[in-house]
This record gives C-alpha cells, sequence and structure tokens, in this order.
C-alpha cells in the first residue's frame, strides 16, 4: 500500500454556533479543524491506508490541537512544520441551505518551507495537492511548484482539487483559473465541483467543461454532484455514477472524503497510473468514494464524521 501524501494548509474553522449567514451577528463559536488537503489525510489514514500531511501550523494551543487531531487520525504528521507565525483560522457562518461563508485570517499555513527530504519519497508515489490557500502566494505556493517539479521527475501520481473559495478569490477569479492551470496540465486526477468545472473552462455544459480541461491536461476528472453523485470523465468516456440516499445535515468535508477514499483505493493497486486502464474497475472504485463523501454529509464537521473502512467496504 502506498502512501499518499497530501500537502496544503490545516486550519482552526471558528463555526458560528447559531445557523445563520450573517457573520456580523455570530456570538458563539465551535472551534474545529478544517483545511482540505487535511479532511483528505484523514480520510485516508481512517479507512486503514497510509497518509502524510505536509503543512504548516503555528507554536501555539490552535497548533497543538489541530496537530493532535491528526496524530488521533493515524496521519504521518513528521513532516509538519511549526512557524512563529499564528495558526491560520478562518471563521465560517453555515446558512440553513448549506452555503457557507468566510473571514480568513492566513497565517502559518503560508509559511511552509519547500522540504527537499520529501522528493525520494515521492518515487512511483502519490502526491495529493488540494490548493485552497496554495494559490493565494507565500512559501506554500512556492512549495506546491516544487513538489509539483519533483513528482514529475519521480514518476509520482499527482492528484489535484483547486478548492476554489469564492470569498477568498472575489474579483481575481481569473487570477485563479491561471493558478490552477500549470496544475491541471501535469495532475494524472483532477476533483471539481461543478463549479470549478464552470469557472476554470468558461462552459456550463459538464461534459464540455470537462473535454475543455482535458485539453489542458488531466486524463481523469471526477466532477462531484452533491447528493446527485459524481462525473467521471477521462476524453474517451464519461459516466455519472449516482450517489447513496442519505439524511444531508453538513456537507462540509464530503468532497475531501470523496477524493480521501477513491486515492485510498487507488494507493492500493500495485502502479497508481493503472486506474486509467481499466475503466470498469474505475467506475466501482468511484462508487465507493461516493459512499464516503454521502456517509461524510450525515454528521457535523469534516473530521470527526470521516468513515471508517467498515463504513465503506463492509457487507
Ligand atoms: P466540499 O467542498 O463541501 O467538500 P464538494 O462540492 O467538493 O464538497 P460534493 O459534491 O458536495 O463535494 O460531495 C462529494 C461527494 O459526496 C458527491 O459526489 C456525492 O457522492 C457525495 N455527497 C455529497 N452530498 C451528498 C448528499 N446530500 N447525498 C448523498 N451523497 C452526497
Amino acid at each position: 500500500m502506498k502512501t499518499v501524501y497530501c500537502i496544503g494548509e490545516l486550519l482552526i474553522d471558528f463555526v458560528a454556533i447559531k445557523q445563520g449567514n450573517d457573520l456580523s451577528k455570530a456570538t458563539e463559536f465551535t472551534k474545529k479543524a478544517g483545511g482540505a488537503p487535511a479532511n483528505v489525510a484523514c480520510t485516508i489514514a481512517k479507512l486503514g491506508g497510509k497518509s502524510q500531511f505536509i503543512g504548516a501550523i503555528g507554536n501555539d494551543p490552535f497548533g497543538t490541537f489541530l496537530l493532535n487531531v491528526l496524530k488521533e487520525n493515524r496521519v504521518d504528521t513528521s513532516l509538519v512544520q511549526r512557524s512563529k507565525t499564528f495558526t491560520t483560522m478562518a471563521f465560517v457562518s453555515l446558512a440553513e441551505d448549506g452555503e457557507r461563508g468566510f473571514v480568513f485570517s492566513r497565517g502559518a499555513d503560508k509559511k511552509l518551507k519547500y522540504d527537499p527530504t520529501l522528493k525520494k519519497q515521492l518515487q512511483n508515489g502519490i502526491i495529493h495537492l488540494g490548493a485552497a490557500t496554495a494559490l493565494l502566494g507565500g512559501g506554500l505556493e512556492e512549495a506546491y511548484d516544487r513538489y509539483l517539479f519533483d513528482a514529475l521527475t519521480q514518476n509520482t501520481f499527482i492528484s489535484f482539487d483547486p478548492n476554489f473559495r469564492k470569498d477568498l478569490w472575489k474579483g481575481e477569479e481569473s487570477t485563479f483559473v491561471k493558478k490552477c492551470l500549470r496544475f491541471i496540465e501535469k495532475s494524472h486526477l483532477c476533483k471539481f465541483s461543478k463549479e470549478e468545472a464552470q469557472l476554470i473552462s468558461g462552459e456550463s455544459d459538464l461534459e464540455r467543461a470537462c473535454n475543455t480541461i482535458h485539453e489542458i491536461g488531466s486524463p481523469l476528472i471526477t466532477l462531484t454532484l452533491g447528493s446527485e453523485g459524481t462525473l467521471v470523465s477521462t476524453p474517451k468516456k464519461k459516466t455519472i455514477v449516482p450517489s447513496i440516499k442519505v439524511r444531508a445535515i453538513d456537507t462540509t468535508g464530503a468532497g475531501d472524503a470523496f477524493i480521501g477514499c477513491l486515492l485510498y483505493q487507488i494507493a492500493n493497486i500495485g502502479d497508481p497510473h493503472l486506474i486509467l486502464s481499466d475503466y470498469g474497475q474505475l467506475i466501482e472504485m468511484v462508487a465507493m468514494a461516493n459512499k464516503a463523501g454521502a456517509i461524510t454529509t450525515t454528521g457535523y464537521g469534516a473530521i470527526p464524521s470521516l468513515p471508517d473502512n467498515s463504513m465503506v467496504f463492509g457487507e
């Protein structure tokens, strides 16, 4: 079983306790571990796989809390960096329709320093770049470029999720799209939401959007569609894999659980690049990943709601 190296941000989500979408009126918040690449690392480890998280947190109590969450979930944290800058925080409102709003206080995550020791470990392995804050600049963005380069020289299977956040890119959407292109160009697998695929491709029709993105690079796209499931796209074939029916109460982290579960399965086939050679097997894997995403929506918060192996793969 291969290790999946998940690189990016780990932060505190202060979630407004009373549902509503107005942070100016919120008075109480609960502290949760957040950060898409960290959620992916936790998913893989909770399913019984091997994952390592690479990111920077502050040398403060919030950083310690986050480190403990990763450790409790059996994620390898040996390359996590502690910075003098405070741990990154997001203040989150959750409206009744599931729409989330953010106020973002960016700290340590952008301070990540490229670590040359990772290069060797990446050989024939799997890297997951769960962008989000990484494309906002700083050491983290520089590290992303260098790890991407290392991955290309090491026959690494490259997975990319842009994790577009409206509130972080208001008025700068074209910069976001431009920054995504170099990762899409080199990735073997891209995970998009409907909005991301439409924004990046400039196409509203989802099949056309996927085809435009295939022309940029990635030969395999999983486009997650919430309760409707996932559109799997290769340049030759497209299939919508339906999700399972659940009573969803909070969709936070569903996409991370989805891609985490897919990568967990890819890490279990001898050569990850072979995922593209058996379409039938790929569709079965996506069905399992849909199940992981769906289960995650049945509880509040991302990490506490992630499924274990028997919940997804048990009879
Ligand atoms: P996020 O950014 O919140 O992590 P996302 O937009 O990336 O989410 P979604 O499409 O919401 O990802 O969810 C990922 C997968 O989880 C879907 O493809 C689907 O299989 C499953 N899923 C999500 N929401 C539901 C739901 N309400 N019912 C059943 N399955 C769901």
